[in-house]
């Protein structure tokens, strides 16, 4: 029986800040039913503070405790391990690490570092590598969406900067297991009881499942025709509102 819910957020929630219809009264009525929810995202342009206050603009009912960035995560093992990060990562994103020590880097940090993905950049991160700096990344993800285009994001580059070194990051957003795992620890459930919607077949769903939480693709946002071919035995859904109505409720009512 599903008891609670994780949401990806952009591409499901909402594309370009403007809310999937419906978006903003569904959390509003899980709210209200109180239904364990949390929101998990591989976001990268924008610091956990900003992604808050834009999900409060769209009126969406977020706490920042819900939320759980994968940059976060990555800042957090830096400060366990003792790491100074050479960050390639967007402008965007720097408040979120200003409190490391980037000095002297022992490690690198890569997440979608947009214009910053040149030569010079790149090939400092390789440096690093080369001399056994170890390689920490926000996801894989190969694309995003936005402005109605898909884009390169941070997963191309990680790759490239793989094999150049010959060395293997260590994924800390999604779909790594123990990302989804600290959500749903925080709702104080089991992985089978979570279900995870989402609109990236790799991070979310099969990341999600190979977790132990059962997943729903939903069409909207970056989803292409054809990804649910790719996406196992998740649930597929129009959008978030028929994957809380059509899924959710319905396991929760079955039982
Ligand atoms: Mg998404």
């Amino acid at each position: 029986m599903l008891k609670a819910i994780l949401f990806d957020i952009s591409g499901v929630l909402h594309v370009d800040k403007q809310p999937i219809p419906g978006a903003v009264e569904l959390i509003a009525k899980l709210r209200q039913q109180t239904v364990p929810i949390r929101f998990v995202t591989n976001t990268s342009r924008s610091t956990s503070a900003a992604i808050l206050h834009s999900l409060n603009k769209m009126g969406f009912i977020v706490e920042q405790a819900d939320i759980f960035s994968a940059p976060v995560a990555v800042k957090q093992v830096c400060e366990q391990r003792g790491l100074r990060p050479y960050c390639l990562i967007h402008p965007e994103l720097e408040a979120e690490f200003a409190s490391l020590n980037q000095q002297n880097p022992n490690a690198v940090v890569l997440a979608d570092a947009a214009e910053r993905f040149d030569y010079e950049h790149l090939n400092k991160a390789f440096s690093l590598l080369i001399n056994g700096a170890p390689l920490l990344g926000i996801g894989r993800n190969r694309y995003f969406k936005t402005g109605g285009k898909l884009q390169l994001d941070a997963g191309p580059f990680i790759q490239a900067l793989e094999y150049a070194a010959d060395t293997e990051a260590e994924i800390l957003g999604k779909p790594a297991a123990g990302f989804f795992h600290a959500a749903v620890d925080s709702l104080g459930c089991k992985p089978e009881e979570v279900l995870m919607i989402g609109d990236d077949v790799e991070a979310d769903i099969n990341g999600a499942m190979e977790a132990g939480l059962q997943a729903c693709l939903v069409r909207t946002g970056k989803y292409l025709p054809g990804d649910e071919n790719k996406a196992g035995q998740a649930f597929v859904a129009e959008s978030v509102v028929e994957a809380v109505n059509s899924v959710f409720f319905q396991s929760a009512s079955l039982v």
